[in-house]
């Protein structure tokens, strides 16, 4: 039984991710998706928001799992005995950073060897980053994320400039 983990912030989830999972999917007996929940940085989801988002599009996956984590990747590869780290690279400017983790993290653990899989050439533009900016203006973000995603992202939005606006709107 070969598992593996594909770690993340998934913020929010799109379709760029979700080519990764079922690839990855494929290749091992089982997938944990993980939300990285760094309270150090600011993000437009909880993670436990981020969570229900992906467990609804990974439903379907059966060898697919989805769970959070905090602190070190290294500890959590321990403590769960994973055996292979997922991470996706879509260019040049994914790889220096990627390979630098990599390296870091079997440094600090033998046992955390990272898979790269290359991005499907038709999600190689896309990012969480630019879904939320897409989406913060109020454009159609249909193309990079499920309707069930777009929806939570909206709502977020609309809730957050109501906020600005002292509920005002
Ligand atoms: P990070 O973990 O760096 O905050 P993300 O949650 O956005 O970033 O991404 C998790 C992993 O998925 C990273 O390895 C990232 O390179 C990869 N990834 C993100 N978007 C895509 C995409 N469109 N195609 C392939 N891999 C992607």
């Amino acid at each position: 039984m070969t598992s593996a983990i594909y770690p993340g912030s998934f913020d929010p989830v799109t379709f760029g991710h979700i080519d990764i999972i079922k690839r990855a999917s494929k290749l091992f007996d089982s997938l944990t998706v993980s939300v990285l929940d760094n309270k150090a940085k600011s993000a437009l989801f909880s993670a436990d928001d981020r969570v229900k988002m992906l467990h609804e599009v990974c439903s379907d996956i059966p060898n697919v799992r989805v769970d959070s984590f905090s602190g070190l990747l290294v500890d959590y590869v321990r403590e769960n005995s994973f055996d292979v780290v997922i991470r996706g690279l879509r260019a040049i400017t994914d790889f220096e950073y990627e390979l630098q983790m990599a390296q870091t993290n079997r440094k600090l653990l033998l046992q955390a060897d990272t898979v790269f899989l290359t991005t499907s050439l038709e999600y190689a533009y896309l990012s969480s980053t630019t879904v939320r900016e897409v989406a913060a203006f109020g454009g159609d973000i249909s193309l990079f994320v499920p309707d069930s995603v777009a929806k939570e992202v909206y709502e977020k939005f609309s809730k957050q400039n109501g906020e600005k606006n002292g509920g005002k709107d």
